[in-house]
């Protein structure tokens, strides 16, 4: 995959970096249980895929709870923050004082961090709620490693947590980007284009398939950006830019409402600006950002492959 190195961090919402997520630790059941039942051991408890908060508009913090009495059914051990174990499970566990939110109202508020561990917790736990039987025979899957594996006891699928690659494009040319609308989206909002990656194509093809389904342009050679978890509930976004060799809209009405194309000018102030861009937690934002800022394309974007061959040849 080409890369385009980019001066600004990727997005970080919905990442782990800072959570040791310890495989070693999931196939060690004696060890795993020692944890769980350990006072120094952090606990997530998460009602209706809803996260735990206490905090106020000045932020927000998870409301951590320590190890129960009981252990519940399906105990997820998620890592090692700064050496403590992380456990996550369904439930109604709460300190006095919290509340619970959708993973997205909270995540704005929340340090990334805790944003991310949430969203493993969120996204595992989605998983197990979809996967309790075996696709090929039917029986009730058992839960191994940790919560990190599912295996039929009657035909032995080990079955793995699903995550969906999804592909996200920040479409340009010249002093204009390509965003478009979809009927899903809060009023005003316009957005770049996205669709999930189909079984046996590569993500930079599904980037010029989705973009000439959707509004009917052809792009050059698309460049991978960075990627970001998206729990939502099981997605793996992951963002490319690419410049556009026709600018003439074909919109699926099936796909969109609109698509234009905007100016940096249009697009700059956010006070002045003709339609909402994303929400920040996004990579859509980033990489619409990351245009307006002229950090991506690359200056150098699309056009070395030609004298990288002709160095090659000479090599030779
Ligand atoms: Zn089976």
């Amino acid at each position: 995959m080409r890369r385009c190195t980019v001066a600004a961090p990727g997005p970080h919402h919905y990442e782990t970096p800072a959570l040791e997520r310890a495989a070693w630790l999931r196939r060690d059941g004696a060890r795993l249980a020692a944890l769980a039942r350990d006072p120094r051991s952090l606990w997530l408890w998460l009602r209706e895929l809803q996260v735990p908060v206490v905090g106020d508009g000045a932020g927000l913090r998870l409301a951590w709870q320590p190890p129960p009495s009981r252990l519940p059914e399906l105990p997820l051990f998620l890592g090692l923050l700064r050496e403590r174990a992380v456990f996550a499970a369904a439930g109604n566990v709460v300190p006095s004082g919290a509340r619970w939110l959708e993973l997205r109202e909270a995540a704005l508020q929340l340090a990334p961090e805790e944003a991310g561990v949430a969203a493993l917790a969120r996204a595992l736990l989605h998983w197990h709620a979809t996967h309790r039987h075996c696709g090929r025979c039917g029986r009730p899957t058992q839960v191994e490693e940790g919560g990190h594996v599912r295996r039929c006891p009657g035909c032995g699928l080990e079955i793995h947590p699903r995550t969906d690659p999804a592909v996200i494009v920040l479409v340009h040319r010249g002093d204009r980007c390509l965003l478009a609308r979809s009927p899903r989206f809060p009023p005003g909002m316009y957005s770049t284009l996205a669709g999930f990656v189909e079984p046996g194509e590569s993500p930079e093809a599904a980037v010029v398939r989705e973009v000439w389904e959707e509004v009917g342009v052809r792009l050059a050679a698309p460049v991978y950006v960075a990627a970001q978890p998206w729990p939502f509930p099981q997605s793996l976004m992951l963002g490319f830019v690419a410049r556009a060799r026709t600018v003439r809209l074909r919109v699926d009405p099936l796909e969109l409402e609109d698509a234009c194309w905007f100016t940096r000018e249009e697009l700059r102030d956010p006070a002045r600006r003709p339609v909402r861009l994303p929400r920040r937690d996004s990579i859509a934002r980033y990489l619409i950002e990351s245009w307006l800022a002229g950090r991506i394309p690359p200056s150098a974007g699309g056009s070395k492959s030609r004298p990288r061959r002709k160095a090659a040849l000479r090599a030779k």
